[in-house]
């Protein structure tokens, strides 16, 4: 049997910069009043601890003094991402493989999927655009007890590699001791910083995107 590629999807398969992180800015900017620079979330997942965005929205909202609640902030968090099914930032994310990427990397490799995501919200991204592309299994944020880093997820799969993105999904593979390949975009706007993180938790590899995965496994 193949070996176990398994994928972290936001920043990984996805590129959610224009998606998922644009929806925190809007939500922090209409609770506050005032919008934060892309840099400020990424300072924050790069803090760890935050890989749940309705979290970290609450968090940057509350921290700053604005008194609402938890459920308020998250169901203006979802309304943004989904819209009215046609509107939704969910649609200006985009999958990050070139043609013919995951096709070649999946004559080597099964795949599996681990995500902070809701499995629903994973699979309508998947079936959009990679719907011939197999991923067993698919765990979302409902299917561990523990969110990354704890390493429930993984220890659930034979993993041979998790490709991830942020410092919680490289804590999450070593306490999994499942080597770990980290994805640092150097648009990413604390770059350096990520790839010294990814480099202090004992990453296998660090790449700029996964188009060059093939290189990780070439030799
Ligand atoms: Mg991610």
């Amino acid at each position: 049997m193949k070996p176990l590629l398994v994928f972290d999807m936001d920043g990984v398969l996805v590129d959610v910069t224009e998606s998922y992180r644009e929806t925190i800015s809007r939500t922090v900017e209409h609770f506050t009043g005032t919008r934060i620079p892309n840099e400020t979330i990424q300072e924050f997942k790069n803090q760890g601890g935050w890989n749940d965005d309705w979290k970290l929205s609450h968090h940057i909202v509350t921290g700053v003094g604005v008194d609402a609640s938890f459920d308020e902030v998250k169901a203006h968090f979802q309304n943004l991402f989904h819209g009215n099914g046609s509107d939704g930032l969910i649609l200006r994310e985009k999958w990050v493989a070139r043609p013919g990427v995951l096709e070649k990397l999946n004559r080597q490799f099964r795949f599996a999927l681990f995500t902070g995501r809701p499995k629903e919200e994973a699979a309508l991204t998947l079936n959009r655009f990679a719907p011939e592309i197999v991923f067993d299994p698919i765990l979302g944020m409902y299917e561990v007890q523990n969110h990354k880093p704890a390493p429930d997820g993984l220890l659930t799969m034979q993993a041979a590699f998790y490709v991830g993105d942020t410092i919680d999904d490289a804590r999450c593979a070593k306490a999994a001791n499942v080597p770990f390949i980290g994805i640092a975009a150097p648009s990413n706007p604390l770059y350096v910083d990520l790839v010294f993180l990814f480099q202090e938790t004992g990453a296998y590899a660090i790449v700029d995107d996964i188009n060059y995965l093939d290189e990780v496994f070439a030799s």
